[in-house]
């Protein structure tokens, strides 16, 4: 679908002259301004999101599969998977989704699944793939659904990356994501946290900085599967602008170690029983080099040169969305991350 729509409201409003902010101040008191705000308000919201079947995981888990690995006009920002549980107390989200349109998409969804109401939502850390669509929960479930996630990740979400990504998520999809509103966390979480939901228990794993420095894994308990949100990807190359390649490793074995999962479920590809496997062969090729080059006070072009020779990496290029335009930066990453380490 096209996302025309919202961005020919946007040039309409701006030949107006009326921004995002002049729409709201028309708000007050005027009934007929009043009316007239509202419409313009759903006439800047862009276009739905066509729906996408659930696929059933295990006994109480369920996932909206997004295909692309990253945002554009056509999938509207349909980039990362969204996961859901439904348990004898309700529906309890891993991840919302990355607009307030893929909100609503999923709660369409889940409404054919079961009568019973979204209980909880987790944001597994702060890129906006995996939270914007808090928005939509709120909308249909009120503002007291509470919406875990760890500190940290409230709190960029309330900072800079959470506007940072709301616009991101507009520009890249020509806004067809416009009318989605920050909607941030409500509950601290912490590592070891363990919630109840009748039949099913959800466990909360965090190690330190991974992804990013706030990432939940979430571990659904009985069905002996995790959601790692990004922490790990299938065949995708994961963001690490706010990583740590050591810290990653030494996640997946705190996660081996400390769940019963035989499925690891990641926010963007497929699930599986080697989804932590395929991503520690691809990290390892990019470190290992990485740090060996150090080691030898070899430059970058050296370091980058032997990732791309190594077997691992290179099994993985030509199957891995995302190869191509970002291994140069994750090496530089890795680089920069090893020569830390070495002082
Ligand atoms: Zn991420």
């Amino acid at each position: 679908m096209s996302p025309a729509p919202a961005s020919a409201a946007r040039r309409r409003l701006l030949q107006l002259g009326l921004g995002t902010a002049a729409c709201s101040a028309l708000g007050a008191g005027w009934p007929a301004l009043s009316a007239f705000a509202g419409e313009l308000e759903d006439f800047i919201k862009g276009p739905p999101v066509p729906d996408i079947a659930p696929q059933r995981l295990s006994q109480h888990v369920w996932m909206i599969y997004a295909p692309d690995g990253f945002p554009t006009p056509e999938n509207q920002g349909l980039m990362c998977n969204v996961t859901f549980a439904i348990t004898s107390e309700g529906v309890v989200m891993l991840d919302s989704g990355g607009s307030l349109q893929i909100g609503e998409m999923v709660i369409r969804q889940i409404r054919r699944l079961t009568d019973k109401p979204v209980v909880a939502v987790f944001n597994s850390h702060y890129h906006g793939d995996h939270w914007l669509a808090n928005h939509a929960f709120e909308d249909a479930y009120g503002k007291d659904l509470p919406i875990y996630a760890h500190p940290h990740t409230t709190r960029e979400i309330r900072g800079v990356q959470g506007n940072l990504w709301r616009g991101l998520l507009e520009r890249w999809t020509n806004q067809a994501t416009a009318g989605t509103r920050i909607v941030p966390p409500n509950h601290d979480v912490e590592h070891g946290a363990e919630f109840d939901f009748g039949d099913l228990t959800l466990r909360v794993h965090h190690y330190g900085v991974a992804h990013t420095p706030g990432d939940i894994c979430l571990e659904v308990v009985e069905d002996r599967l995790t959601y790692v949100g990004d922490v790990a990807m299938d065949r995708r190359i994961a963001n690490m602008d706010d990583g740590s390649y050591p810290g990653t490793f030494h996640c997946y074995d705190e996660l081996e170690r400390n769940t019963g999962s035989a499925i690891w479920v990641p926010g963007h590809g497929h699930a599986g029983a080697q989804v932590l496997h395929w991503n520690r062969e691809l990290f390892a090729g990019i470190w290992e080099n990485c740090v060996a080059a150090v080691e030898q006070g070899l430059p970058i072009d050296a370091a980058r040169a032997a990732v791309l020779r190594d077997p691992r990496v290179a099994a993985s290029a030509a199957e891995t969305l995302g190869f191509d335009a970002n291994i140069g930066k994750y090496v530089s990453l890795a680089y920069l991350e090893a020569e830390k380490e070495a002082f």
